[in-house]
């Protein structure tokens, strides 16, 4: 299965936002990539670029059910990721994170293929610990409208440490921390989109509670090296290990900086908090920084710069065409 340096790459959820990006790398560095998702958020058009390749192959398959095909290395990316896709069919969500997981466990584990899980900084929940490093086990509701997802992505580490300890698989496991960039889903909630296609459009910007929430944002590119890095790593080193941009910022801040970036006559609105929306979130990236010689390099107004391109290209695309999405 191993032709000289070029591997056969699996990457599930590859037609998501992130997925479709990791695509391109794998495919840039000469790798063969089979691409499965069930297009629930994810989209052809974020993959059209590369259906043409001969070393690109598209499979719509849902992780839930068992995948039998060859790979040397695995990237388990499929699940929604913004809460509004996630709450839309909660049990789907955790199906997702709990028996696509065990599939492809039990895919890779049939292969001897290496693995690598998208896991999530929602593990560590509200958290108490600020910033978080990988040694927090967190605060997490196990009963609420985010624990289809929180406690879905737990199990699939649990899960993956259990294959590692069990089977002697090679694991890798990546917490990802907010992650914005072009071919994020215009309307799949997540503040970056949202507070930006609100602003082309002049509309109101919703900052919900009182917008002092903290997040921290992860461009793209940065987060795929690391991604790609993880993986190049002996097999020693199974994570989890955080990957995000530890530069924090509240969401109002992010809101004024979107208007100012875009130059956009929006006004900032209020809207109710959702339920355990999280006060703070920053990553510890020590490890990361150390084990991996990782560190991103894009700041938050050199991304949202590549962001609100993506964005004005990809509305003023949907004007003309007259599409409703
Ligand atoms: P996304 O919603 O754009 O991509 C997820 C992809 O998985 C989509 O293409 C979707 O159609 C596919 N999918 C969903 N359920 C599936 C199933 N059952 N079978 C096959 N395909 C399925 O989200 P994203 O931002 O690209 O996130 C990718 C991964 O990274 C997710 O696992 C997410 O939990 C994780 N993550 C992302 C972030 C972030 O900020 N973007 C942060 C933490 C973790
Ligand atoms: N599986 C899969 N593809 C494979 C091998 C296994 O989808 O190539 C699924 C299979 O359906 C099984 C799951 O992975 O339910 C877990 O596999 P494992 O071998 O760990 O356990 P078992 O087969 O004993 O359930
Ligand atoms: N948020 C907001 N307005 C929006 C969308 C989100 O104020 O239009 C807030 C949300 O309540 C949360 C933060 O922005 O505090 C990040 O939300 P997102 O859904 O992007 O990610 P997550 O909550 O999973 O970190």
């Amino acid at each position: 299965m191993r032709y000289g340096s070029s591997r056969k790459v699996l990457v599930t959820g590859g037609a998501g936002f992130l997925g479709s990006h990791l695509c391109d790398r794998l495919i840039s560095q000469g790798h063969e990539v089979l691409c499965v998702d069930n297009f629930f958020t994810g989209t052809r058009r974020n993959i059209a670029h590369l259906l043409d390749n001969p070393r690109f192959e598209l499979l719509r398959h849902d992780i839930t059910h068992p995948l039998y095909v060859e790979a040397d290395e695995i990237y388990n990316l499929a699940c929604p990721a913004s809460p509004i896709h996630y709450q839309f069919d909660p049990v789907q969500t955790t199906k997702t994170s709990v028996n696509g997981a065990i599939n492809m466990l039990g895919l890779a584990k049939r292969v001897k293929a290496k693995i690598f899980q998208a896991s999530t900084s929602e593990v560590y929940g509200d958290p108490e610990l600020h910033p978080q490093p990988e040694s927090y086990w967190g605060r997490v509701n196990p009963v609420g409208y985010r624990s289809c997802y929180d406690e879905g992505k737990r199990c699939a580490e649990t899960l993956f440490f259990d294959y590692h300890r069990q089977h002697k698989l090679e694991i890798k496991v990546a917490r990802i921390f907010n992650t914005y960039g072009p071919r994020m889903h215009p309307n799949d909630g997540r503040v970056v989109s949202n507070f930006i296609v609100q602003a082309l459009k002049n509309e109101d910007i919703t900052v919900y509670g009182e917008g002092l929430q903290t997040r921290a944002f992860c461009y793209v590119d940065d987060l795929i090296r690391g991604f790609l890095s993880l993986m190049e790593t002996g097999p020693d080193v199974t994570g989890p290990v955080n990957i995000g941009n530890p530069e924090e910022f509240t969401i109002i801040k992010l809101a004024e900086t979107v208007i100012r970036l875009t130059g956009s006559k929006s006004k900032i609105i209020t809207r109710p908090l959702p339920p355990d929306d999280p006060r703070q979130r920053r990553p510890d990236i020590s490890m990361a920084q150390n084990v991996l010689g990782w560190t991103p390099q894009i700041q938050l107004e050199e991304g949202l710069g590549k962001a609100i391109s993506y964005f004005e290209t990809f509305l003023s695309a949907d004007k003309s065409s007259g599409a409703v999405r």
